[in-house]
């Protein structure tokens, strides 16, 4: 296969792309560096199955050649790069997912939406089925990524109805692993540099708020054989095992041995008080589930943070 990979120098996108790549599939990567990073698919380059464009989806993009797939990962994804970025995450989701669908139907290839749990808002159900519509507040701070993406599911379901298309919509639950930007504003990311360069770590709010979060491994993996698989209805990945944001933080600080002291911030306007995936579907549709425990993820993310962060990190 040959498939194209928006966002390919992203967290996930590099990911996903290292995974065609293993399974001796074509990469094309198309990133414009907004949150992604030339050093995520350094390695990548001068491997003859992947070629790189350096462009923005958002507007018109050609792609010369025969592709199997499309799969559309380009957009900020953490609160506060979309808070810096709104027009752009707006742009991205909707015009970014109207001119990857538009290859996709000119290639004739299968399109694969990496979609979110923030599509359920700030959730009145709990844990969340992919068949519950979710309660977002499309003029809050979140709306322009939440709305960005509940718009590109609509458009990738049009394209399916309408044209006939061959999709995937996946709603990606909170993931972490190697290649997050240290300081990309995450919860995971944040507590992790915190404890190892002994700053204190910021719990927003009384961190009673829940997350769930998925190793990389794992996440891409679902990814991966939804692509191959699944059908056209949405299918949530993530790993259900649900934790507090002080639990987290209790754990982070343990695993670090780090003497940072925990200290309390505001918490962002209409920030989800839980979130945590139902993978039912998962299950039966891929037989997919997570398999790296948090505590061995974390161990790994804690390793490669140390790694990067280098000689600026104790503990
Ligand atoms: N959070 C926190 N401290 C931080 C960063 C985030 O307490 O330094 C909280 C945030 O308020 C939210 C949760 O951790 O409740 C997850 O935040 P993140 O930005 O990782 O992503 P979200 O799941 O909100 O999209």
């Amino acid at each position: 296969m040959r498939v194209l990979i928006t966002g390919a120098a992203g967290f996930l996108g590099s990911h996903l792309a290292d995974r065609f790549l293993r399974d001796g599939h074509a990469v094309v990567g198309l990133d414009n560096f907004v949150t992604g990073s030339p050093d995520n698919i350094a390695h990548l380059m001068g491997n003859t199955a992947f070629e790189f464009l350096h462009h923005n989806i958002s507007n018109f993009t050609y792609v010369a050649g025969a592709l199997d797939g499309v799969l559309h990962f380009a957009s900020p994804a953490s609160p506060i790069d979309y808070l810096e970025h709104p027009i752009p995450t707006l742009k991205v989701g909707a015009l970014g997912t109207h001119n990857a669908l538009g290859i996709a139907k000119a290639k004739q290839a299968r399109f694969f939406l990496a979609s979110t749990s923030e599509v359920y808002g700030d959730p009145l159900v709990h844990p969340q089925p992919e068949s519950y519509w979710g309660n977002v507040n499309p003029i809050g701070p979140r709306g322009v990524y939440d709305e960005a993406k509940r718009f590109a599911e609509a458009l990738t379901m049009a394209y399916h109805r309408f044209h006939g298309l061959d999709t995937r919509i996946v709603r990606i639950f909170n993931t972490y692993g190697p290649r997050m930007r240290p300081r990309d504003g995450r919860v995971v990311s944040n507590f992790i540099v915190q404890a190892l360069t002994g700053a204190p770590i910021t719990i927003y709010g009384d961190g009673t708020q829940t997350r769930s979060f998925c190793y990389v491994d794992d996440e891409v993996e679902g990814i991966y054989q939804l692509f191959q698989r699944g059908d056209a209805m949405p299918v949530n990945i993530g790993n259900p095992v649900e934790f507090t944001v002080r639990g987290l933080a209790d754990l982070v600080v343990e695993l670090t041995g780090s003497a940072s002291a925990i200290v309390h911030k505001p918490l962002p306007e209409d920030d989800p008080k839980v979130r945590q995936p139902d993978i039912t579907r998962a299950r039966q549709v891929l037989g997919w589930e997570p398999r790296v425990p948090v505590r061995e993820g974390l161990a790994r993310t804690i390793a490669h943070f140390r790694a990067t962060l280098g000689a600026g990190a104790r503990a």
